[in-house]
């Protein structure tokens, strides 16, 4: 596959390139190869990607819901057709396995243009009858020109997940991909077009985060919605908070994962393994602190150990392989220090903790055991794949555990008692709890963070609250009354 994209930058309908830009080589993960070569955006991208928004975002809004709902499913047929081809793409860009690619990523993109797609159509507002047969309605209309930024870990999903809610309510959206990888939003914006979407609606420009900063602080722009890091969200909320715009803050996590004894054994170990391994571990929701009840916690460990001998690492493009490497260089030296960390602080290393010799940012899947609260891998967001197990005996005290951190993404629990699964997670402080499942993401339901993590949610319904606004309007039917 070619993976060098004809041009940079996507804008008013067409690849666009400006090479004055700060040179971005986009590197593959498998490798360490450069396959391909990108330039961040300039401020004279910047404004034509502005201008154009701008220019084509009123007659959006002014289209009837099922005109736009249109448009997005027949991106989601062809989002579909083309499933293969761009899971490669996000292969190349993220090092993730094609096994994975190809059931999490454009189907996952498809699903939310599907949805918001088909939702465009029923966007109304209410009839609110009042006094003196006066009556009053509310409108539900676009917030204008929405800026996306993504994180690297999942590229095509995240340009989706902000794109479908934008598009459906009647905006334009300016989505500036993550540095690390920047082409997948380029073959999105591609599919856009020949779906039908009219020029500008959907521009793609790239850029390290000053390009973020710089549409952040636009006055045009309206609403912004990142998926990054927490110090990264605290920037972009103040910037969007000077300019009183709309925010959605997708951010990071460090999720418990409760495992009580009487949880089925074989489930729990999986639901431990997705939790912290699939994507390499690099996902935002991933169940990093597994709490292991003392009754199961030898048979959980010697079955996880035996479960671990199943991963198949190696080339991401075989579909064989189920853990690939991780996304960059830095990010692997980041973990790696996060290991040695463990270490010095005292945690025992199970498995794992090396990276494995080749010319790619591979990892061995790792875990720690007799890890402490105060441990920074039990407190800090890693981002890898490193399980960090913790001991408990009683109930009231793990939740308690659980809820001691400034995240609030995801938690998962695990244990045959249905009174007991829905009690603990009644009082987890998370945005997302799984009972005996973990890290599912249907469109069908919200997603985003308590606390720490974010403000505001994807997917479902709720989504079109965030790129829409309500416009009451009070109609008077008889004549107006005045003190004088
Ligand atoms: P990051 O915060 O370093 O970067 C995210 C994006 O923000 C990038 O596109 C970057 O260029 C941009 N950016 C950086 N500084 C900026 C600024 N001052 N103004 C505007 N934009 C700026 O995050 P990352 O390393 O790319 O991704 C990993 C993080 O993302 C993790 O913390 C992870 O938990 C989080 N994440 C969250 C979710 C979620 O839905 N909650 C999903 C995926 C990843």
């Amino acid at each position: 596959m070619d993976t060098q994209p004809k041009a940079s930058h996507f804008i008013h309908g067409a690849y666009v390139e400006d090479n004055n830009g700060t040179p971005i080589d986009v590197i593959y993960p498998a490798t360490g190869a450069v396959i391909g070569r990108v330039y961040s955006a300039t401020p004279e991208i910047i404004e034509q990607a502005i201008v154009s928004a701008k220019s084509a975002q009123s007659a959006w809004a002014k289209l009837s819901g099922t005109e736009r709902g249109r448009i997005l499913r027949r991106a989601a047929d062809i989002i579909r057709e083309r499933n293969y081809d761009l899971s490669v793409l996000e292969t190349y860009d993220t090092g993730k396995p094609l096994s994975e690619t190809l059931c999490a990523d454009a189907t996952s993109a498809a699903d939310a243009l599907e949805y918001f797609g088909g939702l465009a159509g029923s966007l109304t507002g209410e009839h609110i009858p009042l006094a003196d047969g006066n009556w009053a309605y509310t409108r539900r209309e676009a917030l204008g020109l929405c800026v996306g930024i993504g994180a690297w870990n999942y590229p095509t999903q995240i340009a989706c997940w902000k794109a479908a809610p934008a598009l459906a309510c009647g905006n334009a959206m300016i989505f500036k991909p993550s540095e690390t990888t920047p082409l997948c939003a380029l073959k999105i914006a591609e599919i856009f077009v020949e779906a039908g979407l009219p020029a500008g609606l959907y521009n793609v420009v790239q850029g390290l985060g000053e390009v973020g900063a710089a549409l952040v602080s636009d006055p045009r722009i309206d609403k912004v919605s990142l998926t990054g890091s927490v110090p990264t969200g605290r920037k972009v909320y103040a910037a969007a908070a000077a300019g009183m715009k709309h925010v959605t803050m997708e951010l990071g996590g460090k999720s418990p994962l409760i495992i009580f004894d009487d949880a089925d054994l074989e489930n729990c170990v999986s639901g431990a393994i997705l939790a912290n391994f699939y994507s390499t571990g690099q996902i935002c929701s991933n169940g990093t602190r597994v709490f292991v009840q003392a009754g199961i916690k030898d048979a959980f460990l010697k079955r996880l150990c035996e479960r671990l001998d199943n991963a198949v690492i190696g080339d991401p493009q075989d579909e064989a392989t189920n853990f690939g490497p991780m996304v960059s260089l830095r990010q692997l030296e980041s973990v790696l220090g996060f290991i040695k960390k463990g270490e010095e602080e005292g945690a025992r290393l199970l498995t794992g903790g090396n990276r494995i010799s080749g010319g790619g940012f591979y990892l061995q899947p790792t875990v720690f055991t007799e890890v402490t609260d105060d441990m920074s891998i039990a407190r800090e967001e890693i981002f890898g794949p490193v399980m960090s197990v913790l001991d408990f005996t009683d109930e009231a005290d793990v939740i308690a555990r659980a809820n001691a951190t400034e995240f609030g993404l995801a938690a998962g629990v695990f244990t045959t008692d249905l009174s007991r699964a829905h009690r603990v997670t009644d009082e987890l402080q998370s945005g997302t709890c799984f009972i005996n499942s973990y890290n599912d993401a249907p469109v069908e339901v919200p997603f985003g963070g308590m606390k720490m993590s974010g403000v505001g949610r994807e997917n479902s319904k709720e989504a079109i609250s965030h790129y829409s606004q309500l416009k009451s309007v009070f109609v008077r039917m008889g004549d107006m009354e005045s003190p004088f």
